[in-house]
């Protein structure tokens, strides 16, 4: 367990660093991220490079036992850069250009930038590649964030064509099949034509643009961000060898497919800002954390951990005593193996003047301080135990891009249904039960999962249709939410029966659909036959058994459609699929997934209270039990097992009292009987 922060030496004056040291040694910090946004200090004159003044801050922060993970310094641009190149900024949808004042706003396909952004990387790598306290680095830093991953501008645009012209192998009769450009009279006579979902007539951001050139769109800019990454870490690897890479992730942030970028990386790490639910009393969303975890499947680093209030023009209600340790606490209980604090000082200029650090603007430890310091103690007692240990999870969530896109620009109906929503509220259900759930890709390693749900398969091709089968043939059981298997690889609508290359699997087929939630004052519900009643929201697929054996779960109970099935269950070879064909509330979701984890012998927790979120993480014959109250008031529990508590040494037995924002770490004995 390391704990760590960002620090801009460039922010204070050099007689100030010594004292930062001091303060973070003596509250454990084992690393320090430097660089990413120093390109000027770096180069302030073009061609004039001074990496003196960061070897100075890696060597004093070394004598002190803080590491070094240095940062490619590419998101911020110098101003004399973009006097060089006045057609460097991005251009937005409606033609606007991004101004020089933010950062990740010079585009990635300009080869200006690029020539630049490279030469810079290698310098720093050559002059700083092989120190011996650098011992990792973040390529740039959240690329993509404020929409910058996407880009409208004519080197962009010829990007665009070249990297249509690879997919679909120079035929332009196969890109126009694919679109259905003859809608429209769009038909293209050559890639040369073709320009980025620019706005249209009256419709903003892609609204008005063809489905197939949008998400082929959506494509090509996750992939050149990725090829932008790339070209740093083959440098990084070249000049810096050893070193783990990674970059800042920014969770749910939907403009890149995380998991073809995380590819390239050693390690996942992201950036953790809870504050927007403080107040809640419950648990943070965790889907962020799952997805983050799943995209290696491996532990992950959390690269910029929240430390005080966060905002630029307002700022979040701040952190209250003891709620940085728990938010801290729950990101090392979802597989979090470093928490690196952002930022260590808040700074007294710039925009982000109110995103708050660990210290004031004055810079005098106070309150924040002190938690930090403690959450040091904890890590340096708890590493013995908490090294090596990982997050199992036995079930998964499919976290699909292409489908995310499409709902992205399609949404179906106003509000109320979209992928990262269906996702959080499958992540919540399970995570109520005490159940821990990978988010993983379509193309992920699926070995040891024995319940996949995929929230929706919107976008569906027949080789991710032909793995689910074989996933529920030889014993799995996949639960498939609405609106799933509608479009095909070019999100163009399938000719089929819905749901399309589900249907076999499913044993049952889409008979209308319905998008309920735009007729005011219908009030949705389904029943499962035995007197249960949950609410529905949003839209209905309205369903018919197919197969022999498929049974119905859920009926609609409102609406012309009442009587008909919500949900079907239909086994397949040694396993089931489930299709549930609306949005259900969270007591719907959770009497549906209980039994299926039941049955698959997943442990289940009944009684865990609102408040209370429980995580597990192993290692070998060891097993670690989390239980965070996120509440401000103390809450008793029922423990799973009975074991001793590493934060406080004591032996606990089967009812505990935790106090309010704390929690407790049970060492179990790992398979002992719930
Ligand atoms: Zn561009």
């Amino acid at each position: 367990m390391l704990l760590g922060t960002p620090y801009y030496p460039e922010h204070w004056p050099e007689e100030r660093w010594g004292t930062d040291a001091r303060l973070m040694r003596e509250a454990g910090f084992a690393r320090i991220r430097m660089g990413e946004f120093a390109w000027h200090r770096m180069e302030p004159v073009e061609g004039q490079l001074d990496f003196d003044w960061l070897r100075r801050a890696i060597e004093l922060f070394g004598q002190y036992g803080l590491k070094t993970i240095l940062c490619t310094p590419t998101p911020t641009y110098p101003a004399w850069l973009h006097a060089k190149y006045p057609d460097i900024h991005q251009v937005k949808s409606n033609g606007c250009v991004k101004e020089f004042g933010q950062r990740q706003d010079a585009c990635k396909s300009h080869p200006g930038y690029r020539l630049y952004a490279r030469r810079i990387v290698e310098k720093l790598l050559q002059a700083l590649g092989e120190h011996p306290d650098v011992v990792a680095w973040q390529t740039d830093n959240e690329l993509g964030c404020h929409g910058t991953a996407r880009c409208y501008c004519r080197y962009c645009e010829a990007a665009f064509q070249s990297w249509l012209r690879e997919r679909f192998v120079g035929d332009i009769d196969a890109l126009n099949a694919a679109w259905g450009t003859f809608f429209w009279s769009q038909d293209y006579d050559g890639f040369h034509e073709i320009s980025p979902p620019r706005d249209t007539a009256d419709r903003t951001g892609n609204d008005g643009q063809n489905p197939g050139l949008v998400l082929d769109f959506y494509r090509f800019s996750s992939d050149a961000q990725i090829a932008f990454q790339r070209e740093q870490i083959e440098l990084i690897r070249r000049f810096s060898p050893g070193r783990t890479i990674t970059h800042n992730l920014m969770g749910l942030f939907s403009h890149i497919d995380y998991f073809r970028f995380a590819c390239d990386l050693d390690v996942v790490s992201w950036d953790n800002y809870p504050f927007w639910t403080n107040g809640t009393n419950r648990p943070p969303p965790p889907l962020a954390h799952d997805l983050m975890r799943g995209l290696k499947r491996k532990p992950t680093w959390v690269m910029e951990q929240a430390s005080g209030a966060g905002g630029w023009g307002v700022f979040s209600a701040t952190p209250q005593p003891g709620q940085m340790r728990l938010w801290a606490f729950q990101a090392v209980a979802r597989g979090a193996d470093m928490i690196s604090f952002f930022r260590w000082r808040s700074c007294r200029f710039g925009r982000e003047q109110y995103w708050h650090g660990i210290l004031y603007h004055h810079g005098i430890p106070q309150r924040r301080y002190e938690e930090v310091k403690q959450i040091g103690i904890e890590f340096c007692a708890l590493s013995s135990e908490l090294d090596g240990s990982v997050v199992e999870s036995q079930i998964a969530i499919l976290y699909d891009y292409d489908s995310l896109w499409a709902l992205e620009s399609q949404p179906n109906v106003v509000q109320g249904f979209g992928y990262a929503e269906m996702a959080q509220r499958f992540d919540q259900a399970l995570s109520r039960l005490g159940i821990l759930v990978d988010a993983v890709g379509v193309a992920s390693d699926w070995g040891g999962y024995k319940v996949i749900m995929a929230p929706c398969l919107h976008v569906l091709t027949p080789e991710v249709a032909d793995r689910l089968k074989s996933f529920v043939q030889d014993g799995g059981t996949l639960i498939v939410g609405p609106r799933s298997g509608v479009k095909d690889g070019e999100n163009a609508v399938v000719n089929e029966l819905l749901p399309g290359l589900l249907r076999e699997l499913a044993g049952c087929t889409v008979t209308e659909y319905d998008a309920f939630s735009m007729i005011p004052g219908l009030e949705m519900h389904v029943e499962d036959g035995h007197g249960k009643t949950y609410r529905a929201y949003a839209l209905a697929d309205v369903l018919a058994p197919e197969a022999e054996e498929a049974q119905v779960l859920l009926t609609y109970a409102d609406h012309y459609y009442a009587g008909e099935p919500a949900a079907i269950g239909n086994p397949y070879g040694q396993g089931t699929c489930i299709y549930l064909g609306t949005v259900l509330d969270d007591a719907g979701i959770r009497d549906l997934l209980g039994p299926i984890a039941r049955s698959a012998s997943i442990p289940c927790l009944d009684d865990i209270p609102e408040c209370v979120e429980v995580t597990r993480r192993v290692k070998e014959s060891q097993s670690y039990a989390f239980y965070l109250n996120h509440s401000a008031d103390p809450v008793r529990v029922n423990l799973a097992r009975p074991g001793v508590d590493l934060m406080r040494g004591q032996r606990l037995e089967k009812r505990h009292t935790i106090p309010g924002l704390d929690l407790v770490i049970v060492k179990e004995q790992r398979g002992t009987t719930v």
